[in-house]
């Protein structure tokens, strides 16, 4: 069997778990366990607290520092409410494209891993190659900092970092962090005839949104010059707001989210230091006046961002594989950044287009996994020094 025709069939069996991130990803974990054990590497499992997901990192070849981290995210986005013209965990090829969720983001680039780790096993690797596989990526890249962790304790930091995430196999050095928040005000219902006997918290909560449109305002008005980033300043919206229950009564809640996407260089919590500073005053004021009011303000993640470094050994290897010499930066935040921010020099750069990720009748394009297979092929040349 050819390489391209065994990476085609293991991503079909990838595509046939449902991973999405809500459920567990043990049986796709097993599976992968199942089908490297032939090999004899090492495997560790990194679980999530309530033991139902699941990281594994997996190392070929000698049990020492340096050489080579591929990693990928085993889970997927819901389909839910998607107009699919296909069964999506059921792999669908049609007009050179290969249909199903997680064709493009990022299961073919897991699946070349499993198919080329023969080869890594019978090269003479003077280094290892480590897959780093992960859970709840899609949900705020809240599994890999833990198998990062372990990496770094156990003395095993790889000489760079490959993160298979669809760039259409272009080499992405730098992409901005993402810093999600969560921002609940709680009021006091009163007749809207009398709002001096309440509060309302979509009130309070316009003053709040206000803060972060002047913030953001100032973004913008100070963007940096010569960036590989578009935009180039830091992004702020707001995507999703709820709160009261009718027009003649002072709401008693008030939620919203906002996300804030920073390039390398700026730090959300310092971005955010005048809204915080706001968010205290309102809550302070509130709860001198109603006890149960006030305003929460809670930080649901924090991924960093990736900066591109001269010299990044990771980058360089990308480059000498693929060819691409065009320095790029990405709008996406990926794993990558978490593993920059341990200390190991990291690329982004994988089959299939992120246009595709995330949405219904997601499809990768058959000849980015061949090229995938000749860039893997290359890869193991490379190695075998
Ligand atoms: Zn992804």
């Amino acid at each position: 069997m050819t390489s391209s025709a065994r990476t085609f069939e293991l991503l079909e069996r990838l595509i046939a778990f449902d991973t999405t991130s809500r459920y567990s990803n043990l049986g796709i974990i097993d599976w992968i366990e199942a089908e490297l054990a032939p090999l004899e590497p090492a495997l560790q499992r990194i679980p999530n607290s309530t033991g139902d997901k699941s990281n594994l990192w997996v190392r070929i070849g000698p049990d020492r520092p340096g050489g080579l981290i591929l990693s990928g995210h085993t889970d997927v986005v819901p389909v839910d409410g998607q107009d699919w013209h296909t069964d999506p965990f059921t792999m669908t090829e049609k007009d050179n494209r290969f249909y199903g969720r997680g064709t493009a983001d990022m299961k073919s680039f897991l699946a070349l891993c499993l198919a080329f780790a023969p080869a890594f096993k019978a090269a003479n690797l003077s280094q290892p190659v480590h897959f780093a596989f992960s859970y709840d990526e899609e949900v705020g890249c809240q599994g890999a900092p833990d198998m990062i962790h372990q990496i770094v304790d156990r003395g095993a930091a790889p000489g760079a970092v490959w993160v298979g995430e669809p760039t259409n196999w272009r080499v992405v050095s730098g992409h901005k962090g993402i810093m999600l928040t969560e921002v609940e005000i709680t009021g006091k219902e009163a007749h809207s005839s009398l709002p001096h006997l309440g509060v309302s918290a979509i009130g309070e909560a316009v003053e709040l949104l206000a803060c972060l449109k002047t913030i953001q305002a100032d973004l913008i008005a100070a963007a940096p010059k010569d960036t590989p980033f578009e935009p180039p300043y830091p992004t702020m919206t707001v995507g999703e707001i709820s709160g009261g229950t009718a027009t003649n009564i002072l709401a008693r809640q008030c939620k919203f989210l906002f996300d804030l996407r920073c390039p390398p260089g700026f730090e959300p919590e310092q971005l955010l230091a005048p809204f915080k500073a706001k968010a205290r005053d309102i809550d302070r004021q509130l709860k001198d006046r109603f006890p149960e009011c006030g305003v929460r303000v809670t930080h649901l993640t924090n991924v960093p961002s990736l900066a591109a470094v001269p010299d990044n050994p990771a980058e360089r290897l990308a480059r000498a594989m693929t060819g691409d010499n065009t320095l790029r930066a990405a709008t996406f935040a990926t794993e990558a950044g978490q593993f920059h921010r341990a200390g190991i020099p990291a690329v982004v750069c994988g089959p299939g287009s992120i246009d595709q990720a995330h949405k219904p009748n997601e499809f990768i394009e058959t000849a980015e996994i061949t090229k995938g297979v000749d860039i893997f092929s290359k890869l193991v040349r490379h190695l075998n020094a």
